[in-house]
């Protein structure tokens, strides 16, 4: 099961991810945590990425694809993976595929779950007072949400264009988006 997740911040992809990784058994890859955890302990990475996440706005693709490649070749990857947060716009598709091309380790296809642009803000508010991330705060909510529609929304045309892309609503209890996104991933044939 090699399959990206897609969906706007704040949109629930982290809660489906950390769920799904169970269900089959393959490691939880979200660009968003590595980077975090870089920023905390302060590594070369940490320190370069920091601006751009506080600002909401996208770290460069060069950084993005050197960690990408780190995290891909670690063993526990070889069963497959479930990625989160990467690729965030077209140029990381295209270095995605290539690294996957040269393992041999095609994507089985990207879900992209929908959430309404009121709804999220509306978590991301809640997210800010529960986790307090320093980038939850409106000015750089909006800017994500921009980038999001800008940069990232064509990554899901991009896998669907080649037949890659499956959606599924992300409104409701949590269980029931587990449930859509299980019942969408059989449809595919991606399990
Ligand atoms: P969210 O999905 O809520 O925006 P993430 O945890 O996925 O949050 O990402 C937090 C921040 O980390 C982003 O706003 C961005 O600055 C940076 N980031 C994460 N993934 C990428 C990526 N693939 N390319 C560039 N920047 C990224």
């Amino acid at each position: 099961m090699r399959i990206v997740l897609m969906g706007p911040p704040g949109g629930g992809k982290g809660t489906q991810a950390t769920i799904l990784k169970e269900q089959w058994n393959v490691p939880h890859i979200s660009t968003g945590d590595l980077l975090r955890a870089a920023v905390r302990d302060a590594t070369p990475l940490g320190l370069k990425a920091k601006a751009a996440m506080d600002a909401g706005e996208l770290v460069s693709d060069d950084l993005m694809l050197g960690l990408i490649e780190e995290r891909l070749g670690q063993s526990d990857a070889r069963t497959g993976f479930i990625l989160d947060g990467y690729p965030r716009n077209l140029c990381q598709a295209e270095s995605l595929d290539q690294v996957l091309a040269r393992i041999q380790q095609p994507v089985s296809g990207a879900l992209l779950v929908e959430v309404d642009a009121e709804k999220i803000v509306e978590r991301l508010a809640k997210r800010a007072q529960q986790e307090g991330r320093s980038d939850d705060n409106e000015a750089t909510v909006r800017k994500r949400l921009a980038i999001y529609a800008e940069q990232t929304a064509p990554v899901a045309n991009y896998y669907a264009e080649q037949g890659q892309l499956v959606r599924v609503l992300g409104e409701g209890d949590i269980d029931e988006v587990t449930q859509r996104i299980l019942a969408a991933v059989t449809q595919a044939g991606w399990d």
